[in-house]
Parts: C-alpha cells; structure tokens; sequence
C-alpha cells in the first residue's frame, strides 16, 4: 500500500504541531515510518488521505465500539448543533445522560461530566483527598490515568512507550504523594498502607489494566484491594476510561462484582466527542461545589454536543441485550485465529484478551504487569505492525496498548485479519 500523502502532511504537520500530532501515541515513533492520515470512516474501516481502506482495530482507542459515524449519534450531534453548540448553562440533556449512566452502573448515585479521561482522574483524586482529608494516592506502574502531573509516574501507554516514565515538569512534591505499587501484586499494596498509615486517600487502578497491552486482574486482586481500602479508611478508584460501557453495561464492577468508590470515565461514554466523567454514591459526590467545598469547573463540561453523542451512544448500548456477548464472541474468534496463525509459523507470543479488549505480546511467559509486559520483543512488534499496515489492518503504533474490536466488525473482517496475520507472521 502507498502511503505518499500521509507522508506529505505528516512533513507538513511537523512544521507546526510539536511531532507533526496532537497526542504522543499517534506519532509512530515506537515503531518508526510515518503517522497515516485518516480522511473519512465508517463503520469497521478508516479511509486515509491516499485512499487505502484499512480495518480499524484502534477506533479512536476505544470509543467507537459500535463503529464509525455511528448515525444516530451523528444524526444527535447535527440536530443538536443546529439549536446552538454551547450555552455554559444547564440543559436537560445533562440530566438525561447523567440519569441512564447512572442508571446502568452499580453503586453510583451522582455523576460529574468533563471533557477528557484526564479530567476525570485528576479531578477524582481530588475528591478523594478533600473527602479523606490525606494526601497520598497508590497507583500501579503501568497503569495510565491521563496526564495529570499526580499520574505521569511510571505511567502506561505513550508515557512508556517513550521512555520517559516520569516526565519533566511534574515537582518532586507532587510525585512524592504518588505511591507505586506493582499490578496483582497485594503484598505489595499492604506494605505501602503499613508504611504510610492513616495517609492514603485512594488506590486509583485501571480494574482490566490497558495502557500496558490488556492484563486482566488475578483472582481475587481487586477484592483484595476493596478489603485493604474498608481496613484502612481509603477510597478505591477504579479507572473505567477503557473499560467502561466497554466490557459490560455497569463495567468491571458488574463484571467481577467489586464496587469501587469512585468510577471514572470517558472514550465510550462521549461517543466519539471529547468527554470524561466521574461518579460516586452521594456521601462522597456531595462534596463537590457546589454543595460541597472539593472545587472543580469546567466551560464546556456537559457540553450539548457531546452530551448527544454520549446518550445515543450509551442507549445503544443500554437497549442491545446482546451486544457484549456479540463483541466478546467476535474477540474470542479473532483470538483463536491469531493463535493458530502464530502457531503455525512458530511465532512466540501470549495473547492477553478480556471482552472487546485484546493484545498481543511478543514473549512467552505471561503478561501480568509492568514488568512483564516490557519484556516483549520490539522488534518483532514493529515488523508485526508494519506487516499488518501493509496488509491494510491498523493496529496500535506501540506493543504497550490494547486492541478494541468493534461490533462494526464483520466475521469476514476478522478473517481477512487473520490471514493477513498469518502472511506477516511467516516474516517475523
Ligand atoms: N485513563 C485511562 C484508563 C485511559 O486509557 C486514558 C486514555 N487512554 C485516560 C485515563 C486519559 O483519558 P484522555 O486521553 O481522554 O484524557
């Protein structure tokens, strides 16, 4: 496939936008060559600016899980901006959006709308510390919770990708309040609240862990983490920016029947518009202003746009009783066929799969956390990845993140990825 265009406004783009892209992972920086530029798509596919038609295993890093230019969120989205597309008032199209989220996930009574996942996290760990009235927070390495200066420590998805785990710019006082700790490991988690006692206002984790390839939690780690947090008085965050209305209707609380304190958001619950949000039971919402003196704000926070997008897109997925077995079965499907490709040409890898979310490593043993997952081979990634493109299936430009399938995906879409994985992996 000729990729001469996006080449042209990639060289173009760098003149101007630090990197030629607006967010670090789209450059192609981990597995070089250049960023393709995306012109149109619908449903399962992307269409770039040279006009090759590539099957999209990204979708916008999660949001689209029912496909491209989905119309009745399109359709939402051109009648409301017609009617004007910010007011910085309230509208009822907020409570609506907020009543069916809330509605669909468990042991949430209010929720707060904002414009990114970041947002969510930040805003979040704020709460949780005007709440408990502590400082410090556990996060797990690897894990990606925005870019928020308090998460950019050992963070997962283009943080690691680049190297640069702990960036520049974040003081030495705030990483201080921000304890490491390694994924489905307890011990560890119980030695950190041993060390820091009456100190910790939350663990914030990603409850199926994404931005390091998709590592699902061990048995029993998440309602370890519930025990740790009611012994000694912290809040548990769970971080549902990927996860949520993704791999069931109420998330991974529904899913492994953990409740968690404080849920955060984004990617699917905006439909493809940027939105985050955060929601918790009244006891710990209330101390938002402004009811309460926890301060967060935000001009186009419930914007009327994404708000559409957000509610078309979550009754979709509220009125489909059979959408997530749908996703899973075709996941399964993709999984085995990759399995038998890589088998065949002797390829050493694991695959990780949870629901629509898959990644696959280039490495034997298994992938439970940060330090598994780095031990993939990048070499192999990078041919595995270029190969695809070649193939015209678009892929993650790094090994560190997770493949979201989308219900717009066909089974013949599936096995033409197949095939093509089984022509790239005879040259890896
Ligand atoms: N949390 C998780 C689990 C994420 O995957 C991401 C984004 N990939 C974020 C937070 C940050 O969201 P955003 O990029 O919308 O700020």
């Amino acid at each position: 496939m000729l990729y001469q265009r996006s080449s042209q406004l990639f060289a173009e783009a760098i003149k101007v936008i630090p990197g030629g892209v607006n967010s670090p992972v789209r450059a192609f920086k981990a597995v070089g060559g250049t960023p393709v530029f995306i012109k149109e798509a619908k449903g399962a596919y992307l269409y770039d600016e040279d006009d090759n038609r590539l099957i999209d295993y990204i979708n916008s890093w999660g949001p689209m899980i029912l496909g491209h230019a989905y119309e009745p969120v399109v359709d939402a989205v051109i009648e409301r901006a017609k009617k004007g597309t910010s007011f910085g008032t309230p509208t009822a199209l907020e409570t609506k959006i907020a009543a069916l989220a809330v509605n669909m996930v468990p042991n949430i009574d209010k929720i707060r709308f904002v414009n990114s996942g970041t947002e969510a996290c930040m805003s979040a760990i704020r709460l949780a510390r005007g709440y408990t009235k502590r400082d410090k927070i556990i996060k797990f390495a690897g894990c990606y919770h925005g870019h928020s200066d308090s998460f950019l420590i050992q963070a997962g998805s283009g943080a690691v990708t680049f190297g640069t785990p702990n960036s520049p710019g974040v003081t030495q006082g705030t990483a201080q309040d921000t304890l490491l700790a390694n994924y489905n490991d307890l011990d560890n988690v119980a030695a950190l609240f041993k060390a820091n006692p009456n100190g910790i206002a939350a663990i914030i984790i990603e409850p199926v862990a994404g931005n390091m390839g998709c590592i699902p939690p061990a048995e029993g780690f998440l309602k370890g983490l519930r025990q740790l947090c009611d012994a000694n008085g912290t809040l548990l965050i769970f971080d549902e920016v990927m996860t949520g209305f993704r791999l069931a209707k109420g998330g991974t609380q529904e899913l492994f029947d953990v409740k968690a304190d404080i849920v955060t958001f984004g990617k699917v619950i905006g439909g493809g518009l940027p939105v985050g949000a955060f929601a918790g039971r009244n006891e710990i919402m209330d101390y938002l202003a402004p009811l309460g003196s926890v301060y967060q704000a935000g001009t186009l926070s419930g914007n009327p746009l994404a708000m559409a997008a957000g509610f078309e897109m979550l009754k979709a997925l509220n009125d489909d009783i059979t959408v997530y077995e749908r996703l899973a079965q075709k996941t399964a499907y993709l999984e085995q066929g990759i399995r038998e490709k890589l088998n065949a040409a002797n390829v050493v890898y694991t695959i990780n799969r949870i629901g629509s979310m898959i990644s696959v490593h280039f490495d034997a043993t298994p992938v439970t956390d940060f330090k598994t997952a780095a031990n993939g081979d990048n070499a192999t990634f990078k041919k595995f990845f270029h190969g695809l493109l070649e193939e015209g299936v678009y892929i993650a430009p790094s090994a560190y993140e997770t493949w979201f399938i989308t219900d717009a995906l066909t089974y013949d879409d599936l096995d033409y990825t197949i095939q093509a994985v089984g022509k790239v992996a005879k040259t890896l």
